[in-house]
């Protein structure tokens, strides 16, 4: 379980994000929606530990990880333009977490095989990320996160730039991983009806300000304010 209390991040007299205060079950989806500047990357830096607040307090399960760093924290990542290693191929970048982790070799080959067909780079495993196209290479980035079965998973936009097909069979991977490991998700998405499909909570930001969290049925149907009314409405 993760909790933010108050949690807020100015930059200079910019307030990104304010007093935002919510707590994330343990194997909850919870999505994050909300408008271009919103303030839903910057939640989710703070929330893995790139970006320290200027105010509030994280905790998860009971313990305060406000400044514990991002490697300490060990959550599965996928954020926009996240950096691969530039010098390993496909199969070395998934590979690495379960390296740094210990794991013997068989084992590791044997995870990354799957992961490797699961995400649909079969074939490119000895490529560098220099000669994939940016979709191949944002599923390399989601391959390393899941690969070592983190119990938080953080994915910023993981899909958006991904074709039609590729994006419907990720989501329901996505899906089928929440169901069976009960791995705490946490996503950013543009994509109302991928909110729709895979959330048990829906948060909506405006302006840096949570403006309703719930249910997907909840927030579609008893929208919290005009603002996130309209916002859902405004469908593509
Ligand atoms: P998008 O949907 O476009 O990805 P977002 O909701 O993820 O938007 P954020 O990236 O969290 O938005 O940005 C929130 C606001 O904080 C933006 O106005 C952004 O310009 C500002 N911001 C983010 N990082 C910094 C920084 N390092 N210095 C100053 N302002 C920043
Ligand atoms: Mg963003």
């Amino acid at each position: 379980e993760i909790t933010a209390e108050g949690i807020g991040k100015a930059y200079g007299d910019f307030h990104a994000l304010r007093d935002i205060s919510l707590t994330i079950g343990s194997g909850e989806f919870l999505t994050l929606l909300g408008p271009s500047g919103s303030g839903k990357s910057t939640f989710l830096m703070i929330l893995a530990g790139f970006e320290t607040p200027t105010s509030g307090l994280l905790r998860k399960n009971g313990a305060d990880i406000t400044t514990v760093p991002a490697e300490k924290r060990a959550f599965g990542m996928v954020f926009q333009g996240y950096a691969l290693f530039p010098h390993m191929t496909v199969e070395q970048n998934i590979a690495f977490p379960l390296k740094v982790q210990g794991r013997p070799d068989a084992d590791i080959k044997r995870s990354v095989d799957t992961i490797i067909d699961r995400v649909g780079l079969r074939g490119h495993e000895k490529k560098r990320p220099s000669g994939l196209s940016g979709g191949q290479q944002q599923r390399v980035a989601l391959a390393r996160a899941l690969v070592f079965e983190p119990s938080v998973l953080l994915l910023d936009e993981p899909f958006s730039a991904l074709d039609k097909n590729l994006r419907s069979s990720m989501q329901e991977e996505v899906r089928r991983l929440h169901q069976e490991t009960g791995t705490t998700f946490v996503f950013v998405t543009h994509d109302q009806s991928e909110a729709l499909a895979l959330s048990t909570r829906i948060g909506i930001f405006n302006h840096g300000q949570l403006q309703q969290l719930g249910t997907p049925k909840d927030v579609y149907e008893r929208p919290a304010n005009r603002f996130v009314a309209e916002f859902l409405g405004d469908v593509n």
